[in-house]
């Protein structure tokens, strides 16, 4: 996941999340302010509702109580007298009880009497108010047929009539009042209502700025006002609409509402700044931390795909990615036709740099190695490390011929020493090459055939490389077929021992070397060289050479006189109870370990560990003589000659197979001569064919030989012959020998 990926996949969304989040809860909020205003108005509403209808019903209610008087019923129904109705209707209505107008009607509902302001006026002033109160005073005549008549009630034995009355809001005159119509009845029945109908009392309670007032103070209404044109609240303004009794819309007042959830905005306001501040501080920590993860997760990521992919020693492509990228170029080579080169590399010697230095240094050895192929290879080229010292690469537009170049400069700079921390070392390394000509080969196939190739090559010489070749293919075939038989062969005892014997340029034969041999049941007689490497990677070589030693410490009891000279494998060497083995079986079969000499090659020597240097040791001061096989092969360091108690060195039959073809063979030779005597060993040189080399090989102080000039490798039997005709006679008559 890249960054960008992680912006566009988990910032913003994050982000946008939490503005979202916040805008969600300060929209939610709002509403809930809303909704509390909502329902707070809505109850302020009705409290104001109720008060103001109380307020009316209760203006009503004293109206009506005031006129049932048998008083009243007296001059207002029996004879109407003005005066009295002036005095007690108009100034009571109009004074005590604040009445604005009051008017009093007959059994016939026509006015008889008005007042105004408690002052009495023309009864027509009625008119104005006839058609608002007409409704009210026909309801009341109905509840007056409902009450039915008042008989001849006795002073106190009937409770007092209840009142009798209807009201409503009106308006009159573009004012706005409260009407009652309320009926005059008797209340101790002293006095009797003269006819079916009695008279009826209209008054009218104006609702004016005082009583608004009044009113708005009483319920705490801010600015409270009263319409009596049609009118639309707004904002935050509370309405509470009049009707009157015919259910019309009379006016409405309107106030600003006390709305709880402003009011707790209001209050709790500069308290929320701060929770807010809190909460997107939190959001932000949050969106930091997660971030912060996430680049942590991504890191990680990184680094575990890139741990997935590559080498963690040196950086480069592993085994897996080194698959891919082979994969994708012979998927190129299907459409391109450009042919694809595998390499295979391995670092020689590696094995002995860990053993000599240790590990780490033989990692700093994989990196510089890693690094100076890697300066070979083209970009386009996929250079991987496979394992320990496995190297591969997928070279693309490659030929035969650009393949062989790769390699070569491979080898060239693995050639070169490499100063690492102890010091200088010298390693190099061995190719293999497969030229894949089929895109459809599968990726593993086509790195076996480079690994196929690259164990010829290692075979041949190291530091070369190698093309693949199908009949490698068939030699590792038989390869395998050799492990089973080599086990087989163990088992019957299928070995023989040939020995070829050394001569000493005066003292005849002085020596053998014991050679193992191996006749195959179908093929016959396999070369030591082509097997013993076998029976070493198998595992099969500690029993071989035990069988060899075994074979050879009994044959040498033939022999006193004879050194049996045994070669020793490196792998055979390196295993841990070799030295006990061997004693056993020098007791076991009754030989002086001073008659054998052990032919070692400088490998066993590279590591230079104490256990091999006591090893050698112990076999030394057991009586066995040591010998260095193959002397000129390989490092040929003076210092191993030195430190490791060896008594001979061998010199390789290629020098001596040198010998008068290349001048410098000749001074090589003298000069491992001089050396060995400086170093008071003893020298052989082995493949002696010619008289010729005989000859130049005595020239440069060589006495002691070995090789088809004196006698091939003979059988136990050939040597007792050997040793008996030649006890006497020149060393060149032993060629004559039977050969084995
Ligand atoms: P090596 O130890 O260098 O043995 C000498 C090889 O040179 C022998 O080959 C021998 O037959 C051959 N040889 C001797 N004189 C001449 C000559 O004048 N000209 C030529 N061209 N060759 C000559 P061989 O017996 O095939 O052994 C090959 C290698 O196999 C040996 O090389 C040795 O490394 C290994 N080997 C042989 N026998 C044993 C054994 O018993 N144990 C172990 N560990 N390795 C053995
Ligand atoms: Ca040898
Ligand atoms: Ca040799």
């Amino acid at each position: 996941m890249t960054r960008t990926v992680l912006k566009a996949d988990f910032f913003w969304p994050l982000a946008l999340l939490c503005v979202f989040t916040l805008g969600l809860l300060a929209a939610g909020g709002l509403a809930l302010v809303e909704e509390f205003d909502r329902a707070a108005t809505q109850r302020e509403e009705s409290v104001v509702e109720n008060g103001l209808l109380e307020r009316i019903h209760d203006s009503a209610w004293h109206a009506a109580q005031e006129v049932v008087w048998d008083s009243a019923l007296k001059h207002l129904d029996d004879h109407f007298d003005a005066a009295w109705a002036s005095q007690n209707i108009g100034v009571i209505f109009g004074k005590s009880l604040g009445f604005e107008k009051c008017f009093v009607l007959d059994a016939e509902n026509r006015p008889l009497f008005a007042a105004d302001a408690g002052l009495e006026v023309d009864a027509h002033n009625y008119e104005a108010f006839r058609r608002e109160a007409e409704s009210l005073v026909s309801l009341v005549r109905g509840l007056e047929i409902e009450r039915g008549p008042i008989h001849n009630a006795q002073s106190g034995a009937n409770p007092l009539p209840k009142p009798v009355l209807a009201n409503s809001v009106a308006n009159v005159s573009g004012r706005l009042y409260v009407l009652t119509a309320a009926l005059v009845q008797p209340d101790f029945g002293s006095v009797l209502p003269r006819g079916p109908r009695a008279p009826i009392v209209v008054s009218a309670l104006r609702i004016d700025q005082g009583f608004l007032s009044a009113f708005a103070e009483r319920f705490l209404l801010p600015g409270l006002v009263l319409h009596l044109e049609p009118y639309r609240p707004h904002g935050d303004e509370a309405e509470v609409v009049l009707h009157n009794d015919r259910g019309e819309r009379v006016a409405s007042l309107t106030w600003v509402a006390q709305g709880s959830g402003k009011m707790i905005m209001r209050r709790l306001g500069w308290a929320f700044i701060p929770v807010l501040l809190c909460l997107a501080a939190g959001v932000l920590i949050l969106y930091r931390r997660s971030r912060r993860m996430a680049l942590g997760l991504i890191t990680s990521e990184a680094r575990a795909a890139h741990l997935a992919y590559h080498d963690a020693l040196t950086g480069l492509p592993n085994r897996v990615l080194f698959f891919d990228r082979l994969g994708l170029s012979l998927s190129q080579m299907q459409r391109s036709g450009e042919v694809v080169a595998v390499h295979c590399i391995d670092i020689d010697r590696l094995k002995d740099v860990n053993d000599t230095f240790g590990h780490h240094v033989g990692d700093e050895l994989i990196r510089e190695a890693a690094r100076r192929m890697a300066g070979q290879c083209r970009s386009s080229d996929t250079f991987a490390r496979l394992s320990g010292d496995e190297f591969a690469i997928v070279q693309t537009r490659a030929s035969a011929g650009a393949g062989a170049a790769l390699a070569a400069r491979l080898t060239e700079a693995m050639a070169q020493p490499f100063e690492l921390t102890p010091g200088r070392v010298f390693v190099g390394c061995s190719v293999g090459i497969s030229i894949v000509a089929d895109p459809h080969i599968d990726p593993p196939e086509a790195l076996r055939q480079a690994d196929v190739a690259l164990y010829r090559a290692k075979q041949t010489a190291k530091g070369q490389f190698c093309f693949f070749e199908q009949e490698m293919d068939a030699q590792i075939k038989i390869r395998r077929g050799l492990e089973s038989d080599l086990r087989e062969a163990l088992a019957n005892n299928d070995f023989t021992l040939a020995y070829q014997p050394q001569f000493h340029n005066d003292e005849g034969m002085t020596g053998v070397e014991a050679l193992v041999r191996w006749c195959h049941p179908t093929r016959g007689n396999i070369s030591p060289a082509f097997f013993v490497p076998i029976a070493e990677e198998c595992g099969l070589i500690m029993e071989l050479g035990m069988f060899i030693l075994r074979r050879a410490f009994e044959d040498s009891k033939r022999w006193s006189r004879l050194k049996v000279a045994i070669n020793v494998s490196a792998k055979q060497l390196r295993m841990r109870d070799f030295v006990a083995r061997v004693v056993e079986l020098t007791q076991e079969i009754g030989v002086d370990p001073h008659q054998f000499e052990l032919e070692i090659t400088e490998g066993i020597l590279l590591g230079d560990d104490l256990e091999t240097h006591e090893m050698l040791e112990e076999l030394r001061r057991l009586g066995f003589s040591l010998a260095l096989d193959d002397f000129g092969t390989g490092y040929s360091s003076l210092s191993y000659l030195q430190r490791y108690p060896i008594d001979k060195i061998k010199i390789d039959r290629s020098f001596i197979a040198n010998l008068g073809v290349e001048a410098e063979s000749e001074a090589v030779i003298a000069a491992i001569v001089k050396l060995a005597q400086a170093l008071n060993l003893s020298v052989i040189a082995e493949g002696v064919e010619t008289i010729d080399q005989h000859e130049r090989l005595s020239m440069a102080g060589c006495r002691d030989m070995q090789g088809y000039l004196f006698s091939k490798p003979i059988d136990a039997v050939a040597v007792d012959a050997l040793i008996s005709r030649t006890s006497d006679a020149a060393p060149q008559a032993a060629n004559e020998s039977m050969t084995a």
